[in-house]
């Protein structure tokens, strides 16, 4: 469905996940999560205090509450453990097959699984065991109010998985 001017009915909706889409900085004490994600990067939060890796990441250490928090980078690769594929009545504006899938980042990853969305991927394609890598989206912006100043255009990023070998 196509309907000019709102992006959610324009098949410019393609995150699922994103619980904090107001990524400016203004608003959102995690943004450097998404500013890492412009750069290429898949990051969570981990404790300077006690060691604890988050994800989601956060802005206050769930084990010992020390909001002294660092960003760390995460692998880019994971082998889908399970996944779920809708391919009759996505959600509107999201295009079928509509994928998420668990996935194993690998031993030495400091978060071992996520649960992620994939792109890119015909229905019927992905089995358990395939290896998937990081693509970041660009999503419609939002505009902010801010009072006098005006408007602001928050440029908005999210990540997804997409199969290696398409
Ligand atoms: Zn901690």
């Amino acid at each position: 469905m196509s309907l000019s001017g709102i992006p959610v009915l324009e098949d410019l909706y393609p995150v699922t996940m994103d619980m904090w889409p107001i990524e400016s900085k203004d608003f959102n004490r995690i943004h450097p999560f998404y500013e890492n994600l412009k750069a290429g990067k898949l990051t969570t939060t981990r404790c300077k205090a006690c060691g604890a890796v988050s994800y989601p990441p956060r802005v206050i250490c769930p084990d010992c509450y020390s909001d002294d928090l660092e960003y760390i980078e995460l692998p880019q690769k994971g082998r889908v453990i399970v996944f779920t594929e809708t391919i009759k009545g996505v959600p509107l504006g999201y295009t079928s097959p509509l994928i998420h899938a668990y996935i194993d980042l690998g031993e030495n990853s400091p978060v071992k699984r996520l649960l992620i969305r994939v792109v890119n991927c015909a229905a019927g394609q992905l089995k358990e065991g395939d290896e998937l890598k990081l693509v970041i989206l660009n999503v419609p912006s939002h505009p902010i109010e801010k009072g006098k100043t005006g408007n602001i255009m928050s440029e908005r990023v999210f990540f997804a998985f997409e199969p290696v070998n398409k």
